[in-house]
């Protein structure tokens, strides 16, 4: 039945929220997002919901891991129908604070991240992005508390830092990766799609196309390397502005030679017009 979720936008209430769930005994699951919520954030909610009995999902646009130049300002917003997506969902709370909560006058610390976060992925166009993302989701974690953390395997290095940092910090929360919710055609779900232009739309979901193609001719025993290469001219000729398609290490995300040395993951960014995709598999 559908029960619209609490809204909590100061710490004193996500607090006592939290403390009467564990009053009751519940264990919390905590799914961080930015909102502009779509059907694979609720497969999140979903798998949350299998991990406890009170699911949080936090929704903030988190400054610190846009640069200058990127979408920040443009980003979708729209709490209001974030929240009736989730009434659905029997989820307990959203966790929305302003970014002057989270980031107060002469707030200056920052996570430093090296391992998984410098795998010349995500990291190579996006210097900047995974401190931000660190900082803030060990903030999160901090402020809820939860057991466990829900994260998507479509922001596959993300959950490879953030499985990292955990670990590294003892903060005691089991983060637990969602596989990736697609369109019918294979496109991953995602709140920068609305970007796309429909000439740009019925492109897009060549990417995924690629990526499994390129895992075939890997498990059939072709060579990485000529499989990559051929890989990467194909996203060109789509008409793609290729960041990066790379097999590496699904746990170090380190580079890898052949299926024998380890689980292998695709991976592959790229722009259509003002839109950078990414999309990922295992192969
Ligand atoms: P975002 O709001 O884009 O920062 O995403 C919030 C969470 O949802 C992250 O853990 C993402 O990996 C996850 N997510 C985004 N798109 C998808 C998708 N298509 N399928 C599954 N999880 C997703």
């Amino acid at each position: 039945m559908a029960r619209r979720p609490s809204i909590l936008r100061e710490l004193v209430a996500l607090r006592k929220a939290v403390a009467g769930y564990r009053a009751e005994g519940a264990a919390v699951a905590l799914v961080p997002t930015m909102g502009a919520l779509h059907a694979g954030h609720l497969v999140l909610v979903e798998l949350a919901k299998k991990h406890a009995t009170r699911v949080i999902v936090s929704v903030f646009v988190n400054p610190t891991q846009f640069a200058p130049g990127e979408d920040f300002s443009s980003y979708p917003r729209d709490l209001d129908r974030d929240v009736t997506a989730l009434a659905p969902f029997a989820v307990d709370a959203v966790w929305a604070p302003e970014a002057a909560l989270m980031y107060p006058e002469g707030f200056v610390t920052r996570i430093a991240l090296e391992g998984p976060a410098k795998a010349g992925l995500e990291d190579a166009a996006r210097p900047h992005f995974f401190s931000g993302v660190a900082t803030v989701v060990a903030k999160l974690l901090h402020q809820v508390a939860p057991d466990v953390a829900v994260f998507g395997e479509k922001d596959y290095q993300q959950l490879k830092v953030v499985g990292r940092m955990v670990r590294d910090l003892d903060i005691p929360c089991e983060i637990v990766g969602a596989p990736t919710m697609r369109e019918p055609d294979g496109l991953a779900l995602s709140s920068r799609n609305v970007y796309l232009s429909p000439a740009e739309r019925a492109l897009a979901p060549a990417l995924h196309r690629i990526l499994c193609e390129s895992a075939a001719r890997m498990r059939m025993g072709d060579a990485f390397g000529a499989v990559l290469e051929a890989g990467r001219a194909a996203v060109s000729t789509a008409g793609f502005q290729l960041d990066y398609l790379e097999a590496r290490h699904a746990e170090t995300l380190q580079s890898i030679a052949n299926m024998q040395t380890g689980p292998v993951r695709l991976l592959v960014a790229a722009r259509l017009g003002r839109t950078r995709l990414i999309d990922n598999i295992a192969v």
